[in-house]
């Protein structure tokens, strides 16, 4: 039987709990353990899927098409856990499946309740992952101890270590130790408050690892430990990190957390191994290069809203040996000042999938810019929409050209609706999405990059490139090099005249890990390099000709 650890977070949100979720998955499974890990959501929505990025995040689609939180990113960036729909569950979620039964008769008549019923539904949530081949199951409960909306969650984790038996269930709460410059010392009152709060629902954690800015002394930790019913041991710090989200793993391994849950649980382990990941963080700490990206997206100003994406292009850098410097930009903000003045001295353009007319015209303008100065740019999703808009209109002579999504009844529709779209109009879980195959041209920049002609990729949208403009545009450049099996779907495109211009209908960032980069990613990077090398060597020259006289 799987053994079971829930992690809950205290003091503010945003503490990293889905990091130290991944990172505590990510010991575990190289300690030679099976592991598994989800997500409880307690928002109302059945899924993040129709929230606005500027609310959410990124919406993180999976494999079999379900669109989750951005959590989940991380536990597949940190490990090699499978996800799928039963690792992400909203409140939403758990009572729609509720009110189906009830509205089933299922419940025979009984008055359907938040305790048995709906924490019973919870706990089902979790038993789905806890099959036979696996050794630990890791749940995250999203929000803070203390939240009106958490209440069920906690109630249900209460009681499952009640159904599982004490010795299989460990309970690991997070929490802030905020380091007050004006006291000089470091403050365990609103831990202990949080950990008061959450024995007073019946849970009594295990292990404590605390958010903190400054170590944390031996008696700080023995003091929360007293005050909180947790051995000193167990009170782990977890400090900020200089340099990457990638180190907090070390920090957790600093403090022997995989040594005590091998030991609490008396599980079979093999010692630790993460030579790769240790060697994967020195070549963060020491790049050889910087290269210059700019992403533009009409999100921005949410730093998760482009999460994996700007995650890929890290992974890209370190497997590249360089640091990728991000250019966040607002596609107005092309509007307004124009892509010569904001794209000043990038080595890279990429635009990245999004919806909605807002800030087309910036992003379609950027292209442009990357298309006419041979800089390279990778498209995705809508980037790949936007490219094919471009090329229409300053390449293909169809001034007017556009997506149906932007202008339901323009002339020359180059981008529209996916046939079995026209006769949906509920808005939830509608688009195609999820991991379809496609299949490379020979020889393309695709191919040579993923090394492969059969690929797949996730995806999640309801438009695509036109078919009825594909020789037009071949005729001038525009060579469409992936396409689903059937030949019907254009997956990629890429312009032969150019260094490297290359737009996916997928979503290839949810696929990349910080120790294996993704292809499309590293090869856009690359060639940024090769173009920054470019820029920079004739200056090069003469400054070492300057230095010379
Ligand atoms: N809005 C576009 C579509 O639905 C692109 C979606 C995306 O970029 N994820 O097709």
């Amino acid at each position: 039987m799987p053994k079971h650890i829930f992690v809950t977070g205290g003091v503010v949100s945003s503490l990293g709990k889905g990091l130290t979720c991944a990172s505590i998955g990510m010991l575990l499974e190289r300690r030679g353990l099976r592991v598994r890990l989800q997500k409880f959501d307690p928002y109302i929505n059945v899924d993040p899927g129709t929230m606005s990025p500027y609310q959410h995040g990124e919406v993180y689609v999976l494999d079999d098409g379900a669109e989750t939180d951005l959590d989940l990113g991380h536990y597949e960036r940190f490990t090699n856990a499978p996800l799928s729909r039963d690792c992400n569950f909203t409140t939403g979620k758990i009572y729609l499946s509720v009110i189906e039964k009830e509205r089933h008769g299922d419940y025979l008549g009984r008055t359907v309740q938040v305790i048995p019923h709906v924490t019973d539904e919870i706990k089902a949530a979790v038993r789905k992952l806890a099959a036979d081949d696996v050794d630990v199951v890791i749940t995250e409960i999203g929000g803070t101890v203390g939240d009106i909306e958490g209440l069920p969650f906690l109630e249900a984790i209460r009681q499952f270590a009640l159904d599982a038996g004490k010795a299989n269930v460990m309970y690991i709460h997070l929490t802030l130790v905020p380091y007050l410059k004006a006291a000089g010392e470091a403050k365990t009152k609103p831990t202990q408050h949080s950990v008061s709060q959450l024995r007073q629902i019946g849970i009594q954690p295990d292990v404590l690892i605390c958010r903190t800015e400054k170590p944390l002394a031996q008696d700080e930790a023995e003091k929360i430990g007293l005050f909180s019913n947790v051995e000193p041991r167990a009170v782990i710090e977890e400090r900020d990190k200089e340099f990457s989200i990638y180190e907090v793993p070390l920090s957790l391994v600093n403090n022997r957390l995989d040594e005590l849950i091998v030991e609490k649980f008396n599980l079979k382990a093999q010692p630790l191994e993460i030579n790769d990941w240790r060697q994967m963080l020195q070549r963060i700490k020491s790049p050889a290069h910087d290269v210059t990206i700019a992403v533009v997206g009409k999100y921005i100003r949410h730093n998760d809203a482009y999460k994996s994406i700007y995650e890929a292009l890290d992974h890209a850098g370190i497997a590249l040996h360089s640091r990728v410097i991000i250019r966040k930009i607002e596609a107005e903000e092309i509007e307004r000042d124009g892509a010569e003045r904001v794209l000043n001295g990038i080595d890279g353009l990429l635009v990245p999938g999004g919806f909605d007319y807002r800030g087309s015209s910036g992003k379609i303008e950027a292209i442009r810019h990357a298309r006419e100065r041979k800089i390279p740019f990778f498209g995705i999703c809508l980037g790949l929409q936007c490219a094919v808009i471009e090329f229409a209109r300053n390449v293909g002579g169809l001034a007017d050209a556009n997506s149906t999504e932007f202008d339901p009844d323009c002339a020359h529709p180059v981008v529209c609706m996916l046939d079995e779209q026209y006769a949906i109009t509920d808005k939830g879980g509608t688009m195609r999405l999820g991991s379809y195959p496609c299949v490379l041209v020979e020889n393309s920049k695709a191919q040579q990059a993923y090394g492969a002609t059969l690929i797949h990729e996730r995806h999640r949208h309801r438009y695509e490139f036109n078919n009825a403009f594909r020789d037009q545009f071949a005729a001038r450049g525009l060579a469409v090099t992936g396409t689903s099996p059937d030949g019907q779907l254009v997956e990629v495109i890429e312009l032969r005249d150019h260094p490297w211009f290359l737009a996916v209908q997928c979503h290839p960032e949810f696929k990349s890990k910080p120790t294996k980069a993704h292809p499309l990613f590293r090869g856009f990077v690359q060639a940024a390099l090769g173009r920054r090398e470019k820029k920079s060597s004739p200056q090069r020259t003469r400054e070492a000709v300057v230095g010379a006289s």
